[in-house]
């Protein structure tokens, strides 16, 4: 017994065509059956992959209205350090000791400094289309998540970084 080259199904060793699919077999058979088997066809395979690239304008625009606005609470942090006698008035008000409300400014500033690079990078990444740039884009986004407003924002704009975007599709989303 010998198996088809095309549907693998079980043959006698003499048979000329397979008896399940029909394919032609022997050695002038079998290379012209992969040969239509396997078209090359390298341009939609590229095309494909670019539409799911693209991200949506909003959503890149989103990632620089993060980056200035994590920059902005960075450098007001930053400036209730820098500014002497701030962080003791504060802490006086609060009751709380100042070397503790120093720490917790420093994690602050530092949080929301490591916020406005990551975005920095992804609004770069999705602006130029580059590959990586969706992963630094979702590492970026989930960082809000433990700020308090982040969550639903955050899930919404994951949610559409990774939706492909086809023209065909988009015209059939509003049609309906
Ligand atoms: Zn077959």
């Amino acid at each position: 017994m010998i198996a088809c080259p095309r549907c693998g199904g079980q043959l006698p060793p003499q048979a000329r065509f397979c008896a399940h699919c029909g394919a032609p077999l022997g050695t002038e058979g079998a290379a012209p059956a992969q040969f239509w088997l396997a078209p090359a066809r390298p341009a939609p395979v590229s095309e494909a992959s670019a539409s799911r690239r693209e991200v949506r304008l909003w959503v890149t625009i989103l990632y620089w209205i993060g980056a200035a606005l994590s920059f902005g609470v960075a450098a007001l942090y930053a400036a209730g350090l820098a500014l002497p006698g701030a962080l003791d008035q504060a802490a006086s008000a609060q009751k709380t000791d100042p070397g503790q409300l120093r720490l917790a400014v420093i994690f602050v500033v530092m949080y929301f400094a490591a916020l406005c690079l990551s975005h920095v990078v992804a609004a770069i990444g999705l602006t130029l289309r580059k590959p990586w740039a969706k992963v630094v884009a979702t590492l970026a986004a989930a960082l809000w998540v433990f700020t308090c407003v982040g969550v639903p924002v955050v899930a919404v704009v994951i949610f559409f970084l990774w939706r492909p975007v086809s023209p065909s599709r988009s015209a059939g989303d509003s049609q309906r």
